[in-house]
């Protein structure tokens, strides 16, 4: 929380969605949302007080006893108006994230374009909440499975995609006939209530979706609420860890996706252009603040040549703010996470590996203050350096050697994350190889950030994730429902016996 400045007392203040309300907060805890290209306050976040949670929270599960009752059609009718009012205010929603994360203009669309597709999935959940009936099971008796909805359910959501990630929660759980409430990144709430308020406006009855904001106290009573049956979040490996550990003890359903560590491999016969210039957007694109950013790239035989090429293609991006045309590096979210950006460079220098390019305090004209961080390459990384065993979360690209595609899988499998991965081969041979061995939930060849559209579900592994079903798509259908079966036999007349069975067959 921040002291109250001149700017952050006139900065708007981001309401509170309770019960189809968007109201104000009379908690007395405030953070200011910075933009990170100026530090100029764009608006002041409240740290909803226990009574506002509560407030939320009772207001869902009153909404449940209707909505569970709602029509599929009806409840699918509101995500397609919600989908048509996204794209109308495209352009309105990609500034504001802009504003408030840091990232392009181009890539904020993209972030929210990532969420619609979610949206547009959600409309279609009549097709994936069928249950299944086997006939005639024993005589005359039928078994049938439905999917129920389970109640309130909350998603806690990080900072490096306001739009997508609430996006990825609150229309699934509520399509599929659950009530929602959402506890957005303190860091970067703007675009996120914007999106609340257009599925309002799309149809949403009050209550079916509530937004309450704060810190880790928000995030400790949504874990700890008798009345909250699931939660999903989105974050680092820290905190999801005591998400998961905390809800899991409370008798909740929990999915937790969390840190990562991403590897490439590049094989010598790799496109070289199409892989340098992969290596560069999946490196520093959004500043490196995305979990499936490519981080560590292993150069095998040959590729260990490329490191000139690879340095040359990162001297070509363009760091600005991301409003500016042309920008292919913006700023890091905050003036904390520059630091520690910062600090991790120089524990790479002091750690022995070799900086081949230093992205420390680039010249941005017009954008003095801006939280500023170019793209950074090391050679020479390995296992044990700080920079390598930890997320930088920043534009910063470790460069690791391997002899041979067997010792590249090996180290790729020995490192605890295993969020995404990808190969750049032209040997089809290589590329089955290494997704047949590789340990990693979501695998790319020749796809530098293989994200999997919802008709599949985001698939992280070991370390990156807790819980087993993951985000969206049919996963998540199972995620939010109780799968209740119906064994049922109807009498008539002639097959009534009269005999008692005491046996456990039916
Ligand atoms: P974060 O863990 O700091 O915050 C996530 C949420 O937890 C926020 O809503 C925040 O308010 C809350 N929170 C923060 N500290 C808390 C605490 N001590 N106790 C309880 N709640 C707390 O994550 P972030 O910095 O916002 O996001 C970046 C991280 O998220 C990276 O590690 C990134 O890899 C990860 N991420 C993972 C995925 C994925 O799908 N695997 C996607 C996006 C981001």
């Amino acid at each position: 929380m921040n002291a109250p400045t001149a700017a952050s007392v006139l900065a708007p203040s981001v309401k509170l969605l309770i019960d189809g309300q968007m109201v104000e907060s009379r908690t007395t805890q405030w953070r200011n949302v910075v933009n990170p290209a100026t530090q100029e306050v764009l608006a002041r976040v409240p740290f909803a007080t226990p009574e506002e949670i509560n407030l939320a929270v009772s207001s869902a599960k009153k909404a449940f006893a209707t909505w569970k009752k709602t029509p599929i059609g009806t409840r699918a009718r509101i995500f397609l108006k919600l989908q048509q009012l996204i794209r109308e205010n495209m352009g309105e929603l990609a500034a504001l994230l802009t504003a408030e994360q840091g990232k392009t203009l181009a890539d904020a669309e993209g972030d929210v374009f990532r969420g619609l597709e979610v949206v547009e999935h959600a409309a279609g959940i009549g097709n994936l909440q069928l249950g299944e009936l086997a006939n005639n099971v024993a005589n005359g008796v039928d078994t049938y499975s439905i999917l129920q909805p389970l109640g309130v359910c909350a998603g806690i959501t990080p900072f490096n995609f306001p739009a997508m990630i609430p996006l990825w929660m609150f229309p699934m759980a509520i399509a599929t006939g659950n009530t929602f409430v959402l506890k957005p990144s303190e860091q970067d709430p703007m675009v996120t209530m914007r999106l609340c308020e257009l599925a309002t406006e799309a149809g949403l009855p009050p209550g079916v979706l509530n937004v309450i904001h704060g810190g880790e106290d928000a995030v400790n009573a949504i874990c700890d609420h008798p009345d909250i049956k699931a939660i999903s979040f989105v974050g680092s490996t820290q905190v999801g860890t005591h998400v998961y550990n905390r809800a899991s003890l409370h008798g909740k359903r929990v999915q937790c996706m969390m840190g990562a560590k991403n590897h490439a491999i590049v094989l010598p016969d790799a496109n070289k252009e199409q892989t340098l210039n992969a290596l560069a957007g999946a490196a520093f694109g959004a500043a490196g603040q995305r979990c499936m950013a490519v981080s560590t790239a292993v150069l095998v035989g040959e590729a260990q040549n490329w490191i000139p090429e690879i340095v040359a293609k990162a001297r070509t991006l363009k760091i600005s703010a991301g409003v500016e045309s042309g920008t292919d590096v913006g700023p890091v979210v905050s003036c904390a996470a520059l630091a520690r950006v910062e600090g991790l460079i120089a524990r790479g220098e002091a750690e022995g590996a070799t900086l081949e390019l230093d992205g420390r305090k680039p010249e941005v004209a017009g954008y003095a203050n801006g939280n500023f961080v170019g793209p950074t390459i090391f050679s020479g990384v390995k296992p044990g350096m700080a920079i390598y065993d930890q997320e930088i979360f920043g534009p910063v690209l470790c460069l690791l050697g391997a002899d041979s595609l067997d010792d590249a899988i090996a180290l790729i499998n020995a490192n605890p994350n295993g969020n995404g991965t990808a190969i750049f081969t032209q040997s089809g041979a290589a590329a089955r190889k290494f997704q047949e061995e590789i340990d990693v939930g979501q695998v790319g060849i020749n796809v530098p950030i293989p994200v999997p559209v919802p008709i599949f579900s985001f698939t992280g592994s070991r370390a990156s994730k807790l819980g087993d079903l993951g985000p969206y798509g049919k996963q998540v259908v199972l995620f939010y429902t109780q799968t209740k079966t119906v064994t049922a036999r109807w009498f008539d007349d002639s097959t009534t016996t009269g005999r008692v069975n005491t046996t456990i067959n039916l």
